[in-house]
């Protein structure tokens, strides 16, 4: 499940540089995450970094979008795979 981030969010600015997968940024009016970037932490940490370093404790776990650590890691795996390819110069021929 990705994680989201609750109105109670005070906009400290210590989570953002902690996820590995740059899935948090400053919203409209709160941070916010993009869920399709987050993996809970899997592939990089045991425990999600970002709910560890949150003053206030509003990040919280999506019920409604489930996910298995093995469609975590999968999602982790492309994420690596397309930054990977991102960091490729285009050199073919
Ligand atoms: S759980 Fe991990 S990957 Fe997801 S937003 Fe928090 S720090 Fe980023
Ligand atoms: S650590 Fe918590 S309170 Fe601070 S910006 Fe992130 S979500 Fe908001």
């Amino acid at each position: 499940m990705a994680l989201y981030i609750t109105d109670e969010c005070i906009n400290c600015d210590v989570c953002e540089p902690e996820c590995p997968n740059d899935a948090i940024y400053m919203g409209e009016e709160i941070y916010e995450i993009h869920a399709h970037l987050c993996t809970e932490c899997v592939g990089h940490f045991d425990e999600s970094q970002c709910t560890i370093v949150c003053p206030v404790e509003c990040i919280l776990v999506d019920v409604s979008n489930p996910e298995s650590k093995d469609q975590l890691q999968l999602k982790y795996e492309g994420l690596m795979k397309q930054a990977a390819n991102a960091d490729t110069p285009n050199n073919k021929t």
